[in-house]
């Protein structure tokens, strides 16, 4: 999406505070000479930021406004070393609690829905961003945050919750309880907001099904908001998301330049009208891909594909950027190939190559199944792999899915 005369404008009041504030990325950003912009040209030279840059400004460097409105931080935790703490002043929590509520209406929940939030409350934005948005809303907020299934399922029913906020996994184990306890008459479920980690189809299906619910996936990170600035409508076709709070650029993870609407890359964030901390071309590390064109439901808000995994599993093949959810995607349609493949990538007399295995029985012809799997490929993703076909139970069965793609041009 290029960016808007509007948004130039809204990025460069950002630079004006963060740059007036002296804060972290203020002076950042004075150092980089950068005192404004007002051209699209301006804002693509502008320097990325990332999470270790975050981790620098611990505890309160990114504070962009004066103390006195600051009402509330957060924090991400880091898996290493310190965590990102993100000050809020009041008009953010507010922002963020309709960007949320406008989340839940583009689901189609209204103030009449009862929603139960099982997110955890805390430090971190997940519970509270679900609990901000349905009080916006003006629904009926259940803060029931994240375990004690029996308790879970006992006010799902006492309460008659319409609406259930998780993760995907605790929303396939409240399914998987539902179902066991043989308690689907008597829960008043409609739809499940779904927080944004990567999860498949396999497992959206069976939450669909034993919940007979629809599902919506939120999308959101606490370093701008939380979660939120996202969700896909009815139509399921990528996930709306709020361009005037937020502009969204998806850009070349090696070459850090933008990518035309449609193809993948990773999700760069700048925030349009945050106070506490501003960030500017935010690099998410998440991978996705603009959706050209209007969506069905009429809604003007651009729409980004659900998450297709992290920058670090990211493949360049014959210059095309490549990620195995999109191969796993394809093989999907072949329903005579097992749930098993192996994706290996080689550099072979100059060229990156793509071998990909895949496992079936006896009754067909592998030739004809390898032609048909490598025509696919290449009618969906750009390029030919060379794909091989093997007996069921020949690759090796992993818990793991990163072991299904080896990639020995870094061995
Ligand atoms: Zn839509």
């Amino acid at each position: 999406m290029k960016i808007s005369e509007l948004q130039i404008s809204q990025v460069n009041n950002q630079i004006q505070a963060l740059r007036k504030a002296g804060s972290f990325y203020g002076k950042k950003l004075e150092e980089a000479g950068i005192s404004g912009v007002s051209t699209p040209e301006d804002f693509e030279k502008l320097p990325f930021s990332e999470k270790s840059d975050l981790r620098d400004a611990y505890p309160l460097g990114l504070m962009t406004a004066p103390e006195e409105k600051i009402v509330r931080i957060h924090s991400s935790s880091g898996t290493t070393g310190l965590p990102v703490i993100i000050p809020y002043t009041a008009k953010d929590v507010d922002d963020w609690a309709i960007m949320f509520a406008r989340c839940y209406e583009t689901a189609g929940i209204t103030n009449k829905d009862r929603i139960q939030i099982t997110p955890g409350y805390g430090l971190w934005t997940a519970g509270i961003g679900f609990q901000n948005g349905a009080e916006k809303l003006g629904a009926m907020a259940i803060p029931m945050g994240p375990g004690n299934t029996d308790k879970q399922l006992q006010m799902m029913i006492d309460m008659k919750s319409t609406v259930i906020c998780a993760t995907s996994s605790y929303a396939l184990l409240l399914a998987e309880e539902i179902q066991k306890r043989g308690l689907r008459d008597k829960i008043c479920l409609k739809k499940g907001v779904i927080g944004s980690e990567r999860w498949g189809e396999k497992m959206r299906q069976r939450i669909r099904t034993e919940l007979g619910i629809e599902l919506y996936d939120i999308y959101g990170l606490t370093e701008i908001y939380g979660p939120g600035i996202g969700v896909n409508c009815k139509y399921e076709t990528g996930m709306h998301y709020w361009d005037d709070y937020i502009y969204i650029e998806i850009v070349d993870p090696q070459t850090l330049k933008p990518v035309p609407d449609g193809e993948p890359g990773e999700i760069v964030i700048t925030t349009l009208v945050k106070e506490g901390a501003p960030l500017i071309r935010y690099r998410t590390h998440d991978l996705s891909r603009i959706i050209p064109g209007e969506c069905p439901c009429g809604s003007k808000f651009p729409r980004l594909d659900i998450i297709m995994g992290r920058t670090d599993d990211m493949m360049k093949i014959k210059g095309v950027n490549v990620f195995p959810s999109q191969i796993e995607e394809v093989l999907r349609e072949f329903p005579e190939v097992s749930s098993e493949y192996q994706i290996r990538i080689s550099h072979l007399d100059g060229r990156d190559t793509m071998r990909i295995y895949v496992e079936t029985n006896g009754s067909v012809s592998f030739a004809d199944l390898s032609d048909r799997i490598a025509a696919k490929v290449k009618s969906r993703i750009g390029f030919t792999p060379l794909v091989k076909v093997v007996e069921i139970g020949v690759l090796p069965r992993s818990e793991k899915k990163s072991k299904r793609v080896i990639d020995e041009r870094y061995e």
